[in-house]
């Protein structure tokens, strides 16, 4: 009997050994100690034994049943941790390969040439200014030389929001807040680029866009300083060989005033369809800014003069870039936008 079960024992023992699964190791188990096993048939078997006998060979079948189930146990760990290193190794990342590429995104048209139209007027000393977009009836109005009754009111359809407040129809407030906070100092000189809103919505007007306008209060600034500045950023957007030509015009805020046109960045002056056929693309109003005017902003017309001017940033754009619809822009559409 002591024989049998050391044999049992040596068998065993080297099947678990070997056992290189779970499954395998699990097998062995059942076959030895399982109720059919080979163990427990023994275990059964002593009953028919004598006495002496009987407890030598259930003391040593006891002893072995521990022993196997102990080498069943550490083996099970063995394989456990041999399982949990193969994952480990496969599944090492390598932090020092490069990561998902994510999309880049661009600057916007729009922010580009506003970057641009900024970085040229500061190269000439001019200061960024900015104001509310909401903005009262007074400096929208009143302070630029347009009160109530004046036809120029409707030449900018507006958003109100109440009687005396509304979303501004241009930059120009920013001028007399402007002159506000540095009345009497010399000289006021600003560009200020910003975001304005129009009942306006077509290929060519939308009733959000952005405007820059440019101030200049100093002494003896006539309008020979307006045609210089603005000549050579003229140039500087659009190139060395453009040309530009004065035609009057009106502004309530500026006296006298002019539209400032470009040759055709197409067609070079020779006539197109973009210019209808002139040569010309207007781009920009100016003029010397209404004594009434710098009296609102806290100046004397009499010690000082200055000149302003205000144009469309898409307007520009479109022409820069040889857009033809405004609404793009605003389109958020990826194909169009990654072209700049
Ligand atoms: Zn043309």
């Amino acid at each position: 009997m002591i024989e049998r079960l050391n044999l049992i024992k040596n068998d065993a023992e080297k099947e678990i050994a070997v056992a290189s699964s779970f499954e395998a190791l699990n097998e062995i188990k059942v076959r030895i100690l399982g109720r059919k096993g080979k163990m427990t048939q023994i275990l059964r078997g002593l009953k028919d034994l004598a006495g002496e006998e009987r407890a030598e060979a259930g003391k040593t079948a006891n002893e072995v049943k521990n022993q196997l189930e102990n080498l069943i146990e550490t083996k099970t760990a063995e394989l456990k941790q041999a399982e949990l290193d193969k994952r480990l190794q496969s599944e090492k990342i390598d932090v020092t390969l490069p990561g998902l590429p994510l999309p880049v995104g661009g600057i916007h048209p729009i922010s580009r040439v506003t970057d641009e139209i900024k970085a040229i007027f500061t190269g000439m000393g001019f200061a960024v200014a900015e104001g509310p977009e909401i903005e009262t009836d007074y400096y929208n109005f009143e302070a630029l030389n347009i009160p109530h009754d004046h036809p120029a009111r409707d030449m900018q359809d507006s958003f109100y929001i109440t009687e005396q407040m509304l979303l501004r129809t241009h930059t120009s407030p920013v001028q007399v807040r402007t002159m506000e906070k540095m009345a009497p100092q010399i000289p006021v000189k600003i560009i200020v680029p910003g975001k304005v809103y129009r009942k306006d919505d077509d290929a060519t007007h939308s009733p959000m866009f952005n405007q820059v306008e440019g101030l200049l209060i100093d002494e003896n600034i006539t309008f020979a300083n307006l045609k210089g500045i603005l000549m050579l950023f003229a140039q500087k957007v659009f190139g060395e060989q453009v040309k530009v030509r004065y035609r009057p015009s009106f502004f309530p805020f500026t006296e006298p005033s002019a539209e400032m046109d470009i040759s055709c960045v197409n067609c070079q002056g020779g006539g197109c369809r973009v210019c209808s056929y002139t040569g010309w693309l207007e781009i920009l109003g100016a003029g010397m800014v209404n004594p009434r005017v710098l009296q609102f902003g806290g100046y004397d017309p009499e010690k000082v003069t200055g000149f302003a001017f205000g144009m469309g940033i898409e307007r520009i754009a479109m022409l820069k870039f040889g857009i033809n619809d405004l609404r793009l822009f605003y389109d958020n559409d990826k194909r169009f936008l990654t072209q700049f």
